[in-house]
């Protein structure tokens, strides 16, 4: 695979504060890249960055091997597709997919039936046909977001950058479209790079994650490898299905004064120790009960449990005043009745815990 897209040392700061910091990555041609990092991390200043909307403090941009630093925006072959679609409110779905094909600079489409063909395989392919003489505001969001992917996609882009492009709509299209998205991008084999703050989301789409942890990549990897074994505390954070401890190494034993879990395996190079167990792997016991060999585990008293569909999610508090979340799937565990208030024995594999230090 060729990289379309390569960024090396990238930074850029606003009134001396770094928005980003010497980010380094590549996107390979016909990839799903999800970017993921909280608010504020940067995402959207990268992206900014690679359209050519703003110009970089350092660092080199290259498109198919070529430094773009000097192409200006409009002609990066770059598509873009913004949070709130910006889309024309008073044209209709065939306008507003038409606008760039007509209105461009260089080469502008004039020729009706050739303009016409590429717009109705366009609404086509995103779904959207009957609905092309509709003004925008004649339909739903999750529509106006499958018009600007049109729009963005007619003009042919080697790559699209997407911020947020879910975001806007409600929880159920959003799971929708994520599967509506990765098939029009592997049936056009277009490229794309996909900013959310969503884990769920950045797991279930991307070939490969991004992770931007205050302005620098945390970590690029596959959604397999992010998720199971996210490379700092940080980015174990962001995955949103870590209990997390900060503490010290203690011998053979991480320590936090309170609880002190014994080490098993492999030690994670970090220079902010901490203790990371995924929420699913914990198993609930009563108290009193002494570990096993190879167990790791704290006492905390039950709180309350929220119910998530395919899972429960139980709350504790454990003695070091530490919310610990517990989630036990309902398809291979069934619903434990806890009682409020009462102590309980949390248990896992010690070596199934992620120690960084
Ligand atoms: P997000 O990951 O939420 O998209 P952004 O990329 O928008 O975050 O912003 C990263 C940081 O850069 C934030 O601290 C933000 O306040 C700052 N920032 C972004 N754009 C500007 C700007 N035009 N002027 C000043 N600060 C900015
Ligand atoms: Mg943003």
């Amino acid at each position: 695979m060729t990289d379309v897209l390569r960024i090396e040392g990238l930074s850029k700061s606003y009134s001396a504060k770094p928005a980003l910091f010497d980010v380094s990555l590549s996107v390979a041609d016909n990839e799903y890249v999800s970017l993921l990092g909280p608010s504020g991390s940067g995402k959207t200043v990268l992206l900014r960055l690679i359209a050519g909307f703003e110009q970089p403090d350092a660092g080199r941009i290259l498109f198919d091997g070529n430094d773009i630093a000097s192409v200006p925006a409009h002609e990066r072959g770059i598509g873009f597709v913004f949070q709130n679609f910006a889309l024309f409110p008073h044209l209709s779905v065939y306008d507003n997919i038409a606008f760039g094909l007509v209105n461009r600079e260089r080469d502008p489409l004039t020729d009706e039936n050739v303009l016409r063909s590429k717009i109705m395989t366009m609404v086509d392919l995103v779904g959207l046909k009957g609905l092309e003489d509709r003004g925008v505001h004649q339909i739903s969001g999750g529509q106006r977001q499958r018009v600007a992917l049109a729009r963005t996609l007619v003009s042919q882009p080697r790559i699209v950058l997407l911020d947020e492009p879910l975001g806007a709509l409600d929880a159920n299209l959003r799971t929708r479209m994520r599967g509506e998205l990765r098939r029009i991008r592997s049936q056009l084999g277009v490229t794309f790079l996909h900013v959310t703050g969503s884990e769920t989301e950045a797991l279930a789409m991307g070939d490969r994650i991004v992770v931007l942890d205050n302005g620098s990549v945390g970590q690029i990897d596959t959604p397999d490898a992010v998720y199971n074994r996210p490379i700092s505390p940080n980015v174990a954070r962001y995955l949103n299905c870590y209990n997390l401890f900060e503490g010290a190494i203690d011998g053979n034993a991480f320590s936090n004064g309170v609880h002190r879990f014994p080490l098993k395996g492999a030690l994670w190079p970090n220079s902010v120790p901490a203790y990371a167990i995924r929420q699913d792997l914990i198993t609930v016991r009563q108290s009193g009960v002494s570990l096993a060999d190879g167990e790791a585990g704290l006492t905390a008293t039950y709180l309350a449990s929220e119910y998530t569909g395919a899972a429960f999610m139980y709350f504790f508090k454990a003695a070091d005043g530490h919310i610990v979340e517990v989630e036990g799937h309902l398809s291979h565990r069934a619903p434990q009745n806890l009682d409020a208030n009462s102590t309980y024995q949390l248990v896992w594999k010690a070596d199934e815990a992620l120690v960084y230090g």
